[in-house]
């Protein structure tokens, strides 16, 4: 079975993944952008019982990150884990992205990916939640009930606070 490892750029944090991704992809959003400081995330989703860390994580929402190094890591739940990908220790790393997220937020210099999927917003409202929780807009409260195919965290489900942008999304 593939084994891949990871860790921050301190190596407080380590992490390992089993098996195949249940998908991988890049999200252009503004949350992505401002969590990374970089003009994108590359992420891969596993099954949480495929995901293990070591070393104590920090996390803001549900995005987590090395509280001394300031490295961003992972998300999880009970369900389903988010690595972020440029974490692995090889490089390149030995995945297909399948999808592109917020294609709108892409920088104009940077083309869509062969064979990537591609999606302007969220690949629908019910990924809206969950760990782009700024993207969502007053609508998308109807699809509480579904699950999600990102990251719900428990915490947030019944949340009305949660900051918004004006413009409805970043
Ligand atoms: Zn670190
Ligand atoms: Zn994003």
């Amino acid at each position: 079975m593939t084994l891949l490892t990871g860790s921050c750029l301190c190596g407080q944090v380590r992490i390992t993944v089993r098996g195949a991704p249940v998908r991988v992809g890049i999200c252009h959003c503004t949350d992505c952008r401002q969590e990374s400081g970089s003009a994108f995330t590359f992420f891969g989703i596993w099954p949480a019982r495929q995901f293990e860390h070591t070393g104590e994580a920090a996390s803001f929402s549900v995005r987590s990150f090395c509280p001394h190094c300031g490295g961003r890591v992972f998300s999880v739940d009970t369900h389903e884990a988010e690595v972020k990908l440029g974490i692995l220790s090889d490089a390149p790393s030995p995945l297909t992205l399948s999808y592109e997220l917020w294609i709108k937020r892409r920088e104009p210099w940077l083309r869509p990916i062969d064979g990537a999927e591609q999606y302007d917003e969220d690949r629908s409202l019910r990924s809206a939640r969950s760990i782009h929780p700024r993207n969502r807009t007053r609508s998308d409260n109807i699809t509480d009930i579904l699950p999600s195919p990102r990251l719900r965290p428990p915490s947030q489900r019944l949340s009305t606070s949660r900051p918004k942008r004006a413009s409805g999304g970043p």
